[in-house]
């Protein structure tokens, strides 16, 4: 957690880029198909944090309304919630999903807000934060994205590593669903 400052100034960077980019868009929007996972790599742990459109989780952006709706807005956090089955660690670095926290598409009231529900221009997204401990870091070799199989809609995800290694960018794709990191 030391190392929070640094995380923050890449993740920081990485989105004012991201936003000057694409000026066809409005300045917070996100790009549907696209994703962010952060990974930092620190003592025997490993932290991730995800930023993801909710068209690419769930297929909408606006709060659930009708049942069917809840069903898949439920269904979509629940896949979110298990990393370990979404993000692979390659190596034998024995490591373990110890929590998953949801920083933004948590709280979808069933009784607040119904009719308040037609902003269209409101872009909802996923951001979730995860956290694994290892048995010996030192030997993570990479990441694999089993991610692609369970959320058809995501097209990329942009991967930022930060490691004792130095810091890292990829991009992965359900065609390149894999990272190496040496
Ligand atoms: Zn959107």
């Amino acid at each position: 957690m030391t190392r929070l400052p640094l995380f923050l100034a890449v993740v920081l960077t990485a989105s004012s880029t991201m936003a000057a980019a694409s000026e066809t868009r409005h300045a917070d929007a996100h790009e549907h198909g696209h994703g962010q996972l952060t990974i930092a790599i620190e003592g025997s742990m490993i932290e991730m944090e995800i930023e993801i459109p909710g068209a690419d989780i769930v297929g909408f952006e606006h709060p659930p309304e009708t049942a069917e709706q809840h069903e898949i807005f439920d269904a979509g956090k629940a896949k979110l919630s298990k990393g370990d089955a979404l993000f692979q660690v390659t190596g034998e670095a024995g490591c373990t999903l110890k929590e998953a926290r949801f920083l933004e598409g948590e709280d979808h009231d069933h009784d607040k807000k119904t009719e308040d529900a037609d902003h269209d221009g409101e872009h909802m997204e996923f951001h979730v934060n995860y956290r694994f401990t290892c048995t010996d870091t030192t030997k993570i070799s990479g990441f694999s994205f089993p991610f692609f199989k369970q959320f058809p809609n995501s097209e990329e995800l942009d991967v930022q590593i930060v490691s004792p290694k130095g810091q890292f960018q990829f991009e992965v794709s359900p065609d390149q669903p894999a990272l190496t990191l040496d």
